[in-house]
Formats: C-alpha cells, sequence, structure tokens
C-alpha cells in the first residue's frame, strides 16, 4: 500500500508519515501543492492525504484538477478544526473523506484503512483466502490460524493481491503499490518477495499467470 501526504506543517508531516510508516505503509511526501499535484498526477497511490492550506497551490485546486483529469485516487482531505465549509467545498470536489485537526493518530489509520477497503468494495478488515487470513486493521496474516511473521512488504504485497482478489496484478502494477518514488523498478524483487510469501503461507495461494502477473482467488 503506498500513499501520498501532502502537507506543509514540517512537525506534523513527519509526524504523520512516521506513524504511517509504522504502519506498513510507503509513503511520498510532497511539501507544497505545486509538487503534490504533480506526484497525485503521475504516481500510483493507494491514497492521498491532502492538506488544504498549502503554498504554491491549495489543495481544494489541487483535488479538483486530479479530478477534472480522471484521477480517481481515495483521498482523505486535511481541515481545520471548525471550517464546516472547507469539508463542505472538499467532499463536493471530490474528497472521499475528511479529518479536522488536530487528530489521533489512530482515527487517521482507521479512517485511511477503511477508505482503502472500499474503493476496492471490500467490506471487513478481514480478508480470507483459503487458510490465509489477512487482518487490514491489525496488519497481520495468519496460515492454519497460526500468526506468521511477514516484513512489511511481504505485508504489503499480500495484502495489495488480496484487496484485489481474482484480479491479475502485474509485477509492474505490484512494483508502483510497494516502493516510493525512489525506488528502480527490478522484476525480479518482485519474484524473490512472491516465492518467499509462497514459503511461508504455501505454495497455492499465489497462482502466476504467465506474462501477466500475479493473482489470488
Ligand atoms: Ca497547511
Amino acid at each position: 500500500m503506498r500513499l501520498l501526504l501532502v502537507e506543509d506543517d514540517q512537525a506534523l508531516r513527519s509526524e504523520i508519515h512516521q506513524s504511517l510508516t509504522a504502519a506498513k505503509y510507503v509513503v511520498d511526501v510532497a511539501e507544497n501543492g505545486e509538487d503534490g499535484a504533480h506526484l497525485g498526477e503521475t504516481c500510483s497511490y493507494d491514497a492521498i492525504i491532502l492538506d488544504l492550506g498549502l503554498p504554491i497551490i491549495d489543495g481544494i485546486s489541487i483535488l479538483g484538477d486530479w479530478r477534472k483529469k480522471g484521477i480517481g485516487t481515495p483521498v482523505m482531505i486535511l481541515t481545520a478544526r471548525d471550517s464546516w465549509r472547507d469539508k463542505v467545498r472538499g467532499l463536493r470536489t471530490g474528497a472521499d473523506d475528511y479529518l479536522a485537526k488536530p487528530f489521533q493518530t489512530e482515527e487517521l489509520l482507521a479512517r485511511l484503512e477503511a477508505l482503502i477497503r472500499r474503493s476496492h468494495g471490500v467490506a471487513l478488515s478481514l480478508i480470507t483466502l483459503q487458510s490465509v487470513q489477512i487482518d487490514l486493521s491489525m496488519k497481520t496474516v495468519s496460515f492454519d490460524g497460526r500468526p506468521v511473521q511477514l516484513t512489511p512488504n511481504e505485508y504489503r504485497t499480500l495484502a495489495y493481491l488480496g484487496l484485489n482478489r481474482s484480479r491479475v496484478i502485474s509485477k509492474t502494477e505490484l512494483t508502483e503499490h510497494l516502493y516510493d518514488q525512489d525506488f528502480d523498478l527490478d522484476s525480479n524483487v518482485i519474484e524473490s518477495l512472491v516465492a518467499r510469501l509462497r514459503k511461508k503461507l504455501g505454495g497455492d495461494l499465489i497462482k502466476t499467470k504467465r506474462g501477466h502477473g500475479y493473482v489470488v482467488e
């Protein structure tokens, strides 16, 4: 799961960044509206956290522009506590959710998780794939009822496949959702990640579609 965080307040930005990384997300960061608009337009994200008051281009303009261009990535806007007008404008411009500052990290994480689930049409935070269970809230995985230790990359791979159940996911798409913008795309990395997951979770779970990618049913 890869996120974009657009926030100009340095302290808040690094606090949110830390919490998201601890929750096993990969996070790209933008400090102003111009960089944020560009990243949101050119990279694939599972969700975007967008502050409204930003230098260069404000959040509402960025959001409106993305939606006009057909970019449908789920967006959570960060608003000032009492500004109901901002919330309404944000939602009507195409935001999927909002959070008023100051907020609790737990609430941010819970809302993000729900936002990402909903965008994949997944109702529950527990995904069951054969004998494997993925708990999207706790970010844990079990196999045959026993907890399995996964690295953050292994977890992200499995969670992304699980959220896109029955859809064949190419290595390129997986890479885009697993690593941040500085990662040098190399499909061997994905192959060895999948091999490690098969070792931990049984060989049948992740199927290879030759020339197309991977799928879980
Ligand atoms: Ca701001």
